[in-house]
């Protein structure tokens, strides 16, 4: 039998066809039909059937007593969970629970709608996320300049002359704020038509090895050398002379920045020469069309606010924003943006700022690197509670030991995980989800980041275990009962509204924002008639066509313009130029890197996908391992100012003198995770070496990208 579903483990949106007896998988292959991925799929889509196979998943909520853990049931766990909640908010006000929600909730559409009640039921100001370690820099870019934090143009690569990639790997990723399944074959059709693929990178990656040139950049300079090429720009007269001149503003104050950059005074730092710098900046002004794109590389660094509004800028004054081969914005069939934006739920910054330390919320939400500091230091508005929701922010937000101390010290700790986990093996509670093959999926978010505008639904392929619980149906029935308990309601939705909605269930709610949308069947005279049924009735999905000029609707900023340089950004230039002249001394610089069979912390327990050399090495220039008498494959430590981790070291030329590189989301062994394969893997954690005091003090972003390190070795 075939069952046909969209992979939800990245961004990514493969479709597939999974070959299955109806109680086991027997093949997973790339859905050629698929009007997206067009059968791109790699090796992490077995990840799927390995998941829902795993005898160390969870099938039931458990609660921990006595050091053991104990199943319990849902309703029972609701309350109890509701019970601490209040009695802890009775003692130490609101602000004393914490909610950490994990990247995975960004792919569950029904987790994403439950998510509002539930905060709301909580109602602390103690709210984190993956955002701050990873995207934060793009969404206050995009709310700056568009209006929106969602409202994101999306590279059209699939018709651009020109792709200049810095600090992301799209070969490995598929692609992030930029929805790309088979992105290796979409590169080399950009050099199959003429056109030219640049990638810039402290590393050789796999995305750098597809492309016509590579430069090595240090990390941390991308805003300068981009500032630089700004420059150039404008020096040379290369500014495009487009329509977008009509609804821009900001020019000359984006031409006064640049120049304190110019290409001589920041070859240096970046390590990329000034003729480089001006080579590369008249080949973007003159392609026919050009896309400077930039990912994590450029975000989760010291000057991540300003690399992130910079690639914006570019692409903008170079005519290609909003035209074909340039960056676009997508018409997704659920257009969150629009919705935030009819709701006046466009995004904020800096309404307010933590307890302990004045980081300024994004969004209502403070920088996970604050966790820790938030729990461990006594107070008023002290956390004592944790709710961490699909996230495993012992591995994946800085300084993770620390943060594992500072969690053994909460009164209770509850996690939504399929798995005990370096960051679940804390909890009190958890509550796990069915495996992803026995739930239904659609891709609020990606679909409006992708590079063609498409619709796909996955029905559940395997009927879910009796009585198991969804995350939405977690997080409203941990709602309900809050309230139910509750004195006062005041800004809190009532336990029988909550009731209701569980009633209703989400794939109503999803039926009608497909049929309030674009191509929905409450839009008079849209040929689609889009609903939830005629998304069943395409199990390939449904193609809406490459992505189309429509900035004029898109745009979200009050007077419908853009202003390039906002003045937010300008307080930021002279921390940017005071690091130009600074003396980085012995130490080298740690960088995180993906592998292809690797997604963040979640995938380490699949045999399959671990199988073979060490996922987890740290990656050496020779030059700097002569210098520390460093050999290939000797076990060496690796120090920071917070920590320190044994790894084994792999020579290569791929990665730039003066700089080394660790995978991210390892080192489950040694924290309690009960994870069969996982814990045999080897490999350790780069969030014992990354700092919450290093971050990019302009958006509250941690610095995960150019953490100072010392190596030397342990044994051969
Ligand atoms: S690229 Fe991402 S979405 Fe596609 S098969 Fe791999 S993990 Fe799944």
């Amino acid at each position: 039998m075939k069952h046909y579903r969209t992979c939800n483990i990245c961004e990514a949106l493969c479709g597939l066809v999974i070959e299955h007896d109806g109680e086991k998988v027997l093949k997973i292959r790339g859905n050629e039909h698929d009007p997206l991925s067009r059968g791109h799929i790699c090796p992490k889509a077995y990840g799927l059937k390995d998941i829902h196979e795993d005898p160390d998943r969870l099938r039931r909520p458990v609660r921990r007593v006595d050091g053991e853990w104990v199943e319990t049931t849902w309703e029972e766990a609701w309350d109890a969970i509701a019970e601490r909640v209040v009695s802890i908010q009775e003692r130490h006000g609101p602000n004393s629970i914490g909610i950490y929600s994990g990247n995975p909730t960004a792919h569950s559409y029904s987790a994403i709608l439950a998510a509002m009640p539930f905060y709301l039921s909580i109602g602390t100001h103690n709210r984190f996320s993956a955002t701050s370690c990873d995207q934060l820099p793009h969404m206050f870019a995009a709310l700056e300049l568009f209006g929106g934090q969602v409202v994101f143009p999306v590279p059209d690569i699939d018709r651009t002359d020109m792709m200049v990639i810095i600090g992301g790997n799209p070969a490995v990723s598929n692609g992030s704020i930029m929805t790309a399944p088979g992105v290796n074959e979409r590169l080399q059709k950009i050099r199959k038509r003429g056109g030219r693929v640049v990638v810039i990178d402290p590393r050789r990656t796999e995305t750098a090895r597809l492309a016509d040139e590579h430069l090595f950049i240090t990390p941390g300079t991308d805003a300068a050398l981009l500032l630089a090429i700004i420059d150039v720009l404008f020096c040379e007269d290369l500014i495009d002379e487009g329509p977008w001149r009509d609804y821009v503003d900001g020019l000359p104050m984006l031409a006064a920045t640049a120049r304190r950059f110019p290409a001589a005074r920041v070859a240096e730092a970046t390590g990329i020469d000034a003729e480089t710098i001006h080579r590369l900046a008249r080949e973007i002004a003159t392609a026919d069309s050009a896309i400077v794109y930039g990912r994590l590389g450029t975000s989760t660094q010291e000057f991540g606010g300003l690399a992130a509004w910079l690639l914006y800028a570019i692409n903008i004054i170079t005519g290609n924003f909003d035209r074909p081969g340039g960056i676009m914005f997508g018409r997704p069939a659920v257009d969150l943006a629009a919705v935030a934006g009819l709701l006046g739920q466009k995004g904020h910054f800096g309404r307010r700022h933590s307890r302990v330390n004045g980081r300024p919320e994004f969004n209502d939400e403070f920088p996970a690197s604050e966790i820790a500091t938030e729990i461990d230091t006594p107070g008023e508005g002290r956390i004592r509670m944790m709710f961490t929701i699909a996230g495993n922010p012992v591995l994946s937000t800085p300084d993770g030991k620390r943060l594992a101390a500072a969690l053994d010290g909460l009164e209770s700790m509850v996690s939504f995980d399929m798995y005990v986990t370096a960051t679940s093996s804390h909890a009190e509670w958890i509550l796990p989800p069915p495996s992803p093959l026995e739930r239904d999926h659609y891709g609020l978010v990606f679909h409006a980041l992708g590079v063609r505008n498409t619709a796909k639904y996955s029905q559940p392929l395997f009927a879910a275990e009796p009585d198991s619980k969804e995350d939405w149906q977690n997080l409203l029935g941990i709602a309900a009962a809050i309230n139910r308990r509750r004195r006062t309601l005041k800004g809190r939705v009532s336990a029988a509204a909550l009731d209701r909605l569980s009633s209703l269930g989400a794939a109503r709610l999803l039926d009608l924002a497909l049929r309030c949308g674009p191509y929905g069947s409450f839009r008079r005279g849209h040929e689609n008639d889009l609903s939830l049924s005629t998304l069943i009735s395409a199990p390939h999905g449904i193609d809406f066509g490459p992505l189309e000029s429509r900035a004029a609707d898109a745009i979200q900023t009050k007077d419908g313009r853009i202003d390039v340089a906002p003045d937010v950004y300008q307080g930021d230039i002279p921390r940017l130029e005071k690091s130009l002249a600074r003396d980085t001394g012995p130490h080298l610089k740690l960088i995180g890197r993906r592998t292809l069979r690797s997604n963040n912390t979640w995938l380490h327990n699949s045999r399959r996908l671990t199988k073979g050399k060490p996922g987890c090495t740290l990656l050496m220039n020779p030059k700097d391992a002569r210098s520390r008498s460093i050999k290939n494959n000797d076990l060496v430590r690796v120090s920071s100012r917070t920590g320190s981790v044994d790894v084994t070291v792999t020579l290569t030329r791929d990665i730039m003198p003066g700089v080394v590189s660790m995978p991210h989301g390892w080192g489950h062994a040694d924290k309690g995770a009960k994870l069969a394969v996982a814990n045999t893997t080897g490999g350790a954690s780069i969030n014992d070496l990354t700092d919450a005091s290093f971050h990019d003090s302009l958006t509250g972003t941690s610095a995960l990208s150019g953490v100072p390190v010392n190596v030397h070795t342990v044994r051969a």
